[in-house]
This record gives structure tokens, sequence and C-alpha cells, in this order.
């Protein structure tokens, strides 16, 4: 395992918790959740347009079911591995648990690069993962979402497989979140993680006493979570003076127009080659001295290497684990205010759980009323693990992990220990 991966990080930030909770838990119980419940790797191999038949690796694992199904986005990116499904799975464990939505840890990763597919190729190979992993999904099981590279659109085509491989018009329960509203989707799921980033800088700002209008931010990352988090910020009249993706990074002192922006990204895929700023390095750009940095990217982003050079008061992680546990430790004796992912990008999975409940119940919510829940319970999350890092005199993560991991242990309790 390299030293900075996806699951050494979660597992580095779970230790932490785990020596917290030593006194309270049993030291076999804590040695249980430190590890999957079950991983899955599936072998894909449909025909692509080309008429060819191409062979994909795809991975399921489900970390934890102690509060109830997995829950955890689908990942399509050239370079997923069974140990990055595994430790973002753990992740949602916490995150689920901490922002108080009665599911347990999944993720998905499926080996493509989805940039590179054409919209029927990935169709295709979307339907292929949902054909062969159909037994592994649902709502008493596991329920996928979005995450890097994959969409709203790929959700409807993962209910529509499923759905017809049961010989049924639809599916009964919420089998996928994530998905377009004409199909039994929410309003505001796909601007839900980006606009619980901004509920929790806004949450930030206030306990530093600092003011949102003129202040500055960087992006990285200008996908799903980005974009709106740039967005969102932007109409709370910050300036995103920089943003960027995998093909290039722009900066502009003045601030960049983010509806000029977003309509370049719309054309072109990219940020890069934006009129309205000039080209910068798209990692030196993670050090311009800003109010906020949101990593909304790639994992490991923040290491000890550029930690010392991070210029921002505050960094809100959009991203999973963009920060590895060295630079962790720098940014803490900096006193950089972190805003640790299971805590800063769980609307996402706060607004799936709103859209679960709406498939169950067969009643549709209106973006407001979603919008309206969703900032009561980023707030209210925000502010338990604001006052808990107080309280205990500890880091904003390590109090999110405590309050994620007891949830946890406490399930577990009460389930027994006999499976
Ligand atoms: P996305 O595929 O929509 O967008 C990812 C963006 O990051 C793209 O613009 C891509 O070009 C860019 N990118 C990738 N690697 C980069 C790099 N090294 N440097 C700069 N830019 C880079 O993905 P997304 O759904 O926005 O997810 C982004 C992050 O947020 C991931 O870590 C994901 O796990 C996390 N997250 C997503 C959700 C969700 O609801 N989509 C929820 C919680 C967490």
């Amino acid at each position: 395992m390299a030293k900075n991966s996806i699951l050494a990080t979660a597992l580095a930030n779970f230790d932490r918790a785990a020596a917290m909770l030593e006194e309270q838990v049993d030291a076999e119980l804590l040695d249980k959740i430190r590890r999957p419940r079950e991983r899955i790797e599936i072998t894909l191999g449909p025909q692509l347009g080309d008429k060819k038949i191409r062979t994909f690796r795809a991975f399921i694992v489900r970390h934890s079911e102690a509060l109830g199904p997995a829950k955890g986005g689908i990942r399509m990116t050239p370079g997923v591995t069974p140990e990055d499904v595994t430790g973002l799975a753990m992740e949602m464990t916490w995150k689920c648990a901490l922002v108080g939505v009665p599911f347990g840890g999944g993720k998905s990763g499926i080996v493509a690069d989805a940039a590179e597919l054409d919209k029927f190729d990935k169709e295709t190979l979307v339907r292929s993962f949902a054909r062969n992993a159909h037994r592994h999904i649902g709502p008493q099981v596991y329920v996928p979402a979005p995450d890097m590279g994959t969409n709203e659109r790929d959700m409807g085509h993962i209910k529509d497989t499923i759905s017809f491989s049961m010989g049924q018009a639809t599916t009964q329960g919420c089998y996928v979140t994530g998905k377009p509203v004409i199909l039994g989707g929410i309003p505001g799921r796909r601007e839900a993680t980006g606009n619980g980033v901004v509920i929790c800088v806004e949450e930030a700002f206030k306990s530093l006493g600092m003011e949102m209008r003129g202040a500055t931010a960087v992006v990285q990352g200008f996908g799903n979570v980005g974009a709106i988090a740039a967005r969102s910020l932007h109409e709370l009249d910050a300036r995103i003076i920089a943003a960027s993706d995998l093909y290039g990074a722009v900066a502009n002192e003045k601030g960049l127009d983010i509806d000029a922006l977003t309509e370049h990204v719309g054309k072109t895929g990219s940020v890069k080659d934006f009129a309205g700023g000039s080209a910068v390095d798209g990692q030196k750009m993670l050090e311009m001295p800003c109010d906020v940095l949101v990593p909304a990217a790639s994992a490991n982003q923040i290491t000890a290497e550029n930690a010392p050079r991070i210029s921002a008061k505050i960094i809100a992680e959009g991203a999973n684990g963009p920060t590895s546990p060295k630079a962790d430790e720098i940014l803490n004796e900096r006193d950089v205010y972190m805003i640790p992912d299971i805590l800063c990008n769980a609307g996402g999975v706060f607004v799936s759980y709103l859209e679960f409940t709406q498939e169950t119940q067969q009643e549709q919510m209106t973006e407001q009323e979603v919008a309206t829940r969703l900032r009561q319970r980023m707030t209210e999350k925000f502010r338990q693990v604001h006052e808990l890092t107080h309280e205990r005199k500890i880091s904003m993560r390590d109090a999110a992990m405590y309050l994620g991991v007891s949830t946890v242990c406490s399930a577990m309790v009460a389930r027994g220990y006999l499976s």
C-alpha cells in the first residue's frame, strides 16, 4: 500500500479516533471495523461502439452495515484500485454516522477513463456494471450514487437496467440515488455536496469573525462538487480567484466570472484556455494566498511537501481524502482551519437519504424543502463537531471522526456480536 494512499489516510484517521475510544469500546470491536465487511471484484466485458469486447475491472466494497445498507458513490477513473474503494467505503461509514443517516459505508470503482468514453460507450459500460453488480445492489444492501467520473445520467441508466433485469417498469424502493428527478430523483441532489461545502464555509467564517463579501477562494476541481461550490461562494459575493481541473488552472485576482467559466467548461470540457483569467500551474495554485481553499478533486493533493506553503486560512475538503495525515499535522500546527471531508462533503449523502425516503414514501420533495433541510442538518453537524473540538481541544477532523466512529460502535453493540 503506498504511503499516502486513500486507504492509508482513512486508516490513520480511524486509528486516531480509535485511540480516543480505547477506554469506552472493546479493542476487538475496533479491530473489526478497521476492516471492510465485504470486498467484491467483478469483471465487465461489454461490447463497445467499435464492436470490440473490452474488459473492465469493477469493485464494490461494503465496509459496514451497522447502521443500515451501505451507501456510497461509483468512481470511474483509470487509476481506481480496490484499496482506494476500501478506504472510500470506510470514510462513508463514518460520514453517514456523523451526519445522522441510517446507512453504512460502501463504494464502487470502475477502472475506466470516463472522459475518454463517448456517450454511447459510457452508457454501455454503466449498464454492464448494473447488470453484473445487480445482486449486490438494493435498498437493503448497497445503494450507489455518483462520484468522480459518474453522474445523474449514469444513475438513471443503473435504475433502468435493474428494473429491466427484474422484468419490471421500475424498482420498488431506492436502488440508486442521484438519478434524474423524472426517474424518482430529488431536486437539489446534484448541487447538495457543493452547497453543503459552502454551508460549512459560512459557519467557519462566522466562528472566525470573517466576512464572506469580498473573501477570496481557490477551487481545485471544477466538476460536480467544485463547480457548484464555486458558484455558491460566488453567489455569496466571495471572489473565486483561481480554479483548476485535470487539464489546467486559471487565475484572476479580481475574481473569475463564474457564469462565463461554467459556459467555457460546458463547451470545451475544461477550465483550460479560459479567456477570463491567466493560466497558472495547478499545483502552485493550491499555495495561493486566499481565505478559503476548496480541494474538490482527487485524494492526496495536500501533502507534507506542499502543506508548509499552503497560505489559505480555511481548507474546506470537498474531495474525499485530499489531505495526507502528515500534511494534516503540519496544517494543524500552523492553525489552518480545516473542515474535514466527512463533515464538509456530507451534504451529498444527506440529500441522498432524502431521496431514499422520498422513494420509499412515494412523495416528491421540493427544491426549497431540500435546501432548507440540507442547511439545517449541515449547520447542526458543523456546530456539534466545532463544539467537541473546543471542549476536548482536538482537531475538527478528530472530533468528526470521534463522533462518527463512536456512533457506529454504539450501533454494533446494540446489534450484538454474532455476525
Ligand atoms: P467529477 O468527476 O464531477 O469532477 C472532478 C473534477 O476534478 C474534474 O473537474 C476533474 O478534471 C478534476 N480533477 C481530477 N483530478 C484533478 C487534479 N489532480 N487536479 C485538479 N483537478 C483534478 O467528481 P465530483 O463528483 O465533483 O467529485 C470530486 C471529489 O468530491 C471526489 O473526491 C469525490 O469523492 C468527492 N465527493 C463527491 C460527492 C458527489 O456528490 N459527487 C460527494 C462527496 C464527495
